[in-house]
């Protein structure tokens, strides 16, 4: 009665064997872990990226102050030698106070310059590190290519099978199992083994048991795990 439908899950087995060689593969997860990767160093990339443009910016800047504090700077060393000898100490307290202004401008420029530096080195890094992770990324992802393309046809011939297969079941049994499926129960047909059931292992009471005869497919379900019990 259930030779076929058993038949049937049999296949569907190799099936979802096949299906999960290829969704567990290692080959494929090392892949996907690396594309991640590579997305997050792509990310960091266009960060740097913006923050080059903004320091580059704050460097014309601060350049820019600092040439125009060098001018004024001339234009008061011009001064002072003309300058009256009554006049000189206001002066050089002017020029100690400018001289002041012209090394927070120098510590400002070094320090955009120290943080140009680090970026452009990060920059280079994650370049340099971006290619092995390729290469690596291009290695896993041929490993699987390559068991994808001895799968993909075994897994067509098993579905071909499984629809040759469908077409010969008798329907109220493919009707429960379809229903099961769904549920994505699997498998659904087990066998009773020592009274219990061969999926979850659950005991079965013999008057349930016994209900087994008085049903047309000969099969009772598993109050458990709800999966259909048969006997040899
Ligand atoms: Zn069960």
């Amino acid at each position: 009665m259930l030779g076929k439908i058993l038949e049937y899950q049999k296949t569907e087995q190799e099936l979802i064997n096949l299906e999960n060689e290829l969704a567990k593969s290692k080959d494929r997860e090392k892949a996907a872990e690396i594309q991640q990767t590579l997305k997050n160093q792509h990310a960091r990339l266009v960060m740097l990226e913006d923050a080059a443009r903004k320091i580059n910016d704050s460097y014309a800047k601060a350049t820019a102050k600092y040439e125009d504090y060098a001018k004024k700077l001339d234009k008061l060393e011009a001064e002072m030698q003309n300058a009256d000898e009554s006049k000189m100490e206001m002066y050089e307290k002017t020029y100690k106070d400018f001289a002041a202004i012209g090394a927070s401008l120098e510590k400002d420029i070094q320090n955009i310059y120290t943080s140009v530096q680090q970026i452009s080195k990060e920059y280079e890094d994650i370049i340099k590190k971006s290619k092995t992770d390729r290469e690596r990324f291009d290695k896993f992802k041929a490993a699987y290519g390559a068991l994808k393309n001895d799968r993909e046809p075994k897994i067509a011939a098993v579905k071909a099978e499984l629809a040759k297969l469908e077409k010969e079941l008798e329907t109220k049994a493919y009707m429960a199992y379809k229903q099961k499926r769904e549920g994505n129960l699997f498998p659904v047909f087990v066998e009773v083994a020592n009274n219990r059931c061969g999926g979850c292992r659950m005991e079965i009471s013999a008057s349930k048991l016994g209900q087994m005869k008085s049903n047309d497919l000969g099969i009772i379900e598993c109050e458990n795990c709800g999966r259909l019990i048969y006997q040899k």
